[in-house]
């Protein structure tokens, strides 16, 4: 506690310095300790009492002012200057000082003593007599001869008291004294003047002085001696210097000295600078152990636990050996230790989670700030190590920082061994040479879980029969997936749905209706099962085929008798009813590349078949690994059917039967009529086998080399249908085939064509055809679009140019395309714009197609889907086909000589077509047509597996289409003509 008192002292003695106040501080009550006074200066310019010699005043009249010299009771010499004319007229009598210094004061006090004479104490003479007299200044830088009319009055001066002739006879003087102050002065010096116009006066003493505040240290801060402004009320401030090992506290120390010498107004203070401390007024820096940081904590303090100050003068203290600080700790804070380790910490499994829980630690270092970090490691099988949990573990509510002594560890692997490091950390962890003692280890094993859901289904390309969908893998598969299932029906239609199968995040879903909704969930399967499905998601298919409509304006004039109303809903119809039967389940295709293991790849594709179950009756062809033969499979439970067998010579490889296997690893995945069907592997034995449908016309180039003009356009045009059909499916599949041509196309006796040869399409190895381009690629020039041989751009869009090449092929009964003109020639030709002419006698409608499927634009060819469309309606308008390219003048031979299409435009599907929909199957007609099955002759050799390998699958549709068959082939025999009821 600092309190203050203020004593003021009263002095008898006008010495040259005067202390007036005093100020003594009351510290902590215990002693008085004298820290500042107020020092009440007043300095002396000209003091008449104590100028020992003449005092050389000038009086003028020099019958007026007089001096007398005396002395006091010490002796010492008393200048007192009277004048005593009150019997006289008219007097004025000057007393004139010498020049005085002002010393730099703007305002000085002049303080006279004096006697003066009461008039009515004279005998008579009371008529001139005066009682007071005038004092005069004059201000100069020098000093010079001055007239009286120059001065300046000051004031009038009269007398307090007066004294009479009784007063003198007592001896007793009254002495008066007058002060006057004096400012402001701007000159070096200034004279006084006294003026007496008839009064009986004694001037005792003149004393000219001023104020001045002194030099004062006060609080640490030194004030320098300050002369006051000139006016009275005026406060000079005065900015302090601290002192002594002291800084200004907050802001620098400042006083204000008044006009009367005082200091007033202190504002801020002066405080012991860090490692000092305040005894006495003056600081001292603290003693070993004791250590002082802060300004304003005023005294050194003991050291903190833990800590040291080995010298004095400390502003800090230092840590022990093995505690520490950090910045934010506060100084008079202990140092401290990291933790010790968490203790009885237990784990809790839940599946592929794990609660993990502990207690504090035994030890914590004495701090506050302790939080937890954890530690996950997997543990590598086969003693292998740990190593750190993926990003993909989540901790909740974090890994590190926790505050809790508990933590969940979720989407970890299933079945697997982890070790967790508990760590208990506080601020001061990072500085521990031992870290180790903070960890405590905890290990775990996961059971296992199924996949969590898939969270979002996309939607890609939507065509007017499919859609294709992709995913990502759910955020927590809990285990290598399998699999994906996506389940979709029609928005509103989910009493019956349709389950489909997909190793990939993306699958074409096929077959579905135009413009509907439909609602799709997919799920994830691992070896722990499968995971809830996805949430419902809609997506509509497009609206019926818009390309086609274009294409249908320029092949189907109004002369040909087409009509768009008559046409259009029939044709939604067909696709309406066939949509969802025709290819169930059609999948994405997966790169056999992506298994590690090609066998894997192989047996979840194909099936394995007994070699007991084959017999090989004939060899029909060479292929790249050995003979392709043929002979019938007979399948337990099964009709024995004729089947290919392509073989792997002996003394192969194992890259050699890798690279065979392969072709079976692809053509498993595809189920459509129009693509070679697969039966099955043999692996277990040698020689190795792969099983396909058997294909009684072999390639369709040598077919139509061999059956040169034999074919209506309509047969023709329905091969190309089928050819393109299985092409759509592998577009729509995500397969690239990449070296589709005639010889890749195989024709069974039904003269359905099927896509062929998957075996080695990546690098075509095998084809004859393929040359080595300048990139270095195998790739069969004629066949292949521009910029896939520039630079191996392969697409369905290039597909679909080698579909034009096959139509060209087609339409010119097997002729080699581009004659005989170089690979280079015809690289050069197509780049130039060149294309194929039309082949004789073909339909200018194909022609165009195969022309737009020669589009240098990849996006602007066709699609897939648009071509079959397309080509359905040819089929359908026979007329349509009746304008050919190169021979308008010239009757066609094919048209004239087999007639069926001038005959009857439509014999060939309507036959078929109008039988089905007499018994109310008309939803078929097209999966007849695709089968093979276009006359009701091939119809009537029909069984009940041809009709489910055709689609139909409901036995109440086979068994009544069966029936009719029957009836038919009944009628037949009878009248040797078929006719339908
Ligand atoms: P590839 O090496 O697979 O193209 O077969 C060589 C030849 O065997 C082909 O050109 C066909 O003549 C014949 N061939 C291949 N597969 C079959 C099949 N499924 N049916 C009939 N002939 C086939």
């Amino acid at each position: 506690m600092l309190t203050r008192s203020r004593w003021h002292f009263e002095h008898h003695l006008v010495p040259k310095i005067s202390i007036t106040s005093c100020i003594f501080d009351t510290f902590h009550g215990m002693s008085f300790i004298l820290t500042d006074c107020y020092f009440h200066f007043t300095v002396n310019l000209l003091d008449s009492r104590s100028v020992m010699g003449d005092l050389g005043w000038v009086s003028y009249p020099k019958n007026g002012w007089e001096e007398i010299g005396e002395v006091d009771e010490d002796y010492a010499p008393i200048h007192t200057y009277q004048v005593c004319r009150v019997m006289e007229q008219n007097q004025n009598n000057w007393l004139h000082t010498n020049w005085i210094l002002t010393e730099g004061a703007q305002r000085v006090y002049i303080e006279l003593k004096f006697t003066l004479r009461d008039c009515n104490s004279l005998p008579g003479g009371v008529g001139t007599c005066k009682e007071t007299f005038n004092m005069y200044y004059y201000e100069t830088d020098g000093d010079r001869a001055l007239k009286e009319s120059q001065y300046i009055k000051i004031d009038t001066i009269a007398a307090d008291e007066s004294f009479t002739e009784l007063d003198l006879g007592d001896r007793v003087m009254k002495l008066n004294t007058e002060v006057r102050d004096l400012g402001p002065l701007t000159r070096k010096g200034f004279y006084l003047a006294f003026q007496d116009l008839g009064a009986c006066i004694a001037l005792v003493s003149v004393r000219v002085f001023y104020k001045r505040c002194p030099l004062l240290v006060k609080s640490l801060a030194e004030f320098a001696d300050t002369i006051p402004g000139s006016e009275a009320s005026q406060l000079v401030e005065v900015v302090g210097r601290c002192v002594n090992n002291s800084l200004p506290l907050y802001e620098p120390p400042r006083m204000h000295c008044s006009s009367e010498g005082e200091w007033l107004v202190p504002i801020g203070k002066c405080v012991c600078k860090p490692g000092f401390e305040e005894i006495l007024g003056s600081c001292q820096g603290c003693k070993v152990g004791f250590y002082r940081s802060l300004l304003d904590s005023l005294l050194c303090s003991k050291c903190p636990p833990h800590s040291v100050a080995r010298h004095t003068g400390a502003t800090l203290c230092s840590c022990e050996e093995g505690y520490y600080k950090i910045d934010s700790d506060p100084p008079n804070m202990a140092c401290t230790r990291p933790p010790s380790a968490p203790r009885n910490a237990i784990s809790n499994v839940n599946e592929t989670s794990v609660f993990l829980e502990w207690s504090v630690p035994m030890e914590s270092g004495g701090r506050k700030d302790i939080r937890y970090n954890v530690l996950c490691q997997q543990v590598l099988p086969g003693g292998r190590g740990l190593e750190e949990c993926g990003p993909n573990v989540r901790f909740l509510p974090r890994q590190a920082g926790l505050s809790n002594t508990s933590v969940m560890v979720a989407d970890l692997q299933s079945h697997t061994n982890y070790s967790f490091l508990l760590e208990a950390v506080n601020g001061v962890s990072e500085f521990a040479k031992d870290r180790t003692k903070q960890y405590v280890s905890l290990n775990v094993t996961t059971n296992q879980a199924a996949p969590s859901p898939v969270s979002v289904v996309r939607k890609g390309h939507a065509g007017k029969s499919s859609i294709t969908l992709s995913w990502a893998e759910p955020d927590r598969p809990n285990g290598i997936i399998l699999e994906y299932e996506i389940k979709y029906f029609e928005k509103e239609q989910d009493s019956s749905y349709t389950i489909i199968k997909s190793r990939e995040t993306e699958m074409a879903v096929e077959s579905l209706k135009p413009s509907s909704v439909y609602i799709f969930q997919v799920r994830a399967r691992t070896s722990a099962g499968y995971g809830a499905f996805s949430r419902r998601f809609e997506f509509q298919t497009s609206p019926y085929c818009d390309r086609v409509r274009q294409l249908q304006c320029l092949f189907f004039p109004r002369r040909c008798g087409y009509s768009k109303a008559k046409q259009d809903p029939d044709e939604e119809k067909m696709h309406f009813h066939n949509g969802h039967i025709k290819f169930p389940g059609v999948r994405t295709y997966i790169d056999p590349l992506t298994y590690e293991d090609p066998n894997q790849a192989v047996h979840e594709f194909a099936q394995e078949i007994d070699v007991s179950f084959i017999s090989i009756e004939r060899i029909i062809g060479a292929g790249e690994f050995g003979e392709v033969c043929s002979g019938p499979l007979r399948l337990p439970g099964k009709r024995e059917m004729q089947v290919a067998i392509k073989t792997l010579k002996a003394g192969y490889t194992e890259h050699q039967r890798r690279d065979f296997l392969w072709e079976a690893s692809i053509m498993g995945q595809f189920n459509h009529p129009n693509i070679i069907h697969l039966e099955g592997v043999v692996t277990k034995s040698k020689p190795v086998m792969i099983i396909t449908e058997y294909m009684e016309n072999g390639s369709l180039d040598t077919f139509l080399k061999k059956n040169d003009g034999q074919f209506t356009v309509i047969q023709l045009v329905g091969m190309l249908r089928g050819i393109a059909s299985g092409m759509r499916y592998l577009a729509d599949m995500g397969y690239v085939h990449r070296d589709l041509a005639a010889r890749n196309i195989l024709v069974n006796s039904n003269l359905v064509c099927k896509v062929s040869d998957f075996g080695l399409s990546r690098v075509l190895e095998d084809d004859p055809e393929a040359a080595y381009t300048t990139r270095g690629g195998k790739i069969p020039i004629r066949w292949t679009a521009p910029e896939a041989i520039a630079y191996r751009k392969f697409t369905s869009a290039s597909d679909v140019w080698s579909y034009g090449i096959v139509m060209w092929e087609v339409m010119s009964y097997g002729e080699r395309p581009y004659w005989e003109m170089s690979n280079q020639d015809v690289i050069k030709a197509v780049e130039e714009s060149y294309r194929l002419p039309g082949p004789m006698d073909c339909p200018e409608a194909l022609y165009h197609l195969m022309m737009d499927c020669w589009q240098r634009e990849r996006s602007n060819r066709p699609k897939f889907d648009e071509i079959v469309c397309l080509l359905d309606k040819l089929i359908r308008n026979p007329c349509s086909l009746k304008n050919l390219v190169n021979s308008s003048h010239r009757v066609s031979n094919l048209l004239v000589e087999h007639a069926s299409v001038d005959a009857d435009c439509n014999i060939w599907s309507r036959t078929v077509g109008e039988w089905l929909d007499s018994i109310k199957m008309g939803r078929y007609t097209e999966l007849f047509m695709e089968g093979g099955y276009s006359s009701l002759d091939t119809v009537t050799q029909m069984t009940s597996e041809d009709l489910r390998r055709v689609g139909v699958n409901l036995a109440g549709h086979q068994k009544k289409i069966i029936t009719s068959i029957q009836e038919m082939r009944h009628h037949f025999l009878v009248n040797g003509t078929i006719v339908y009821f």
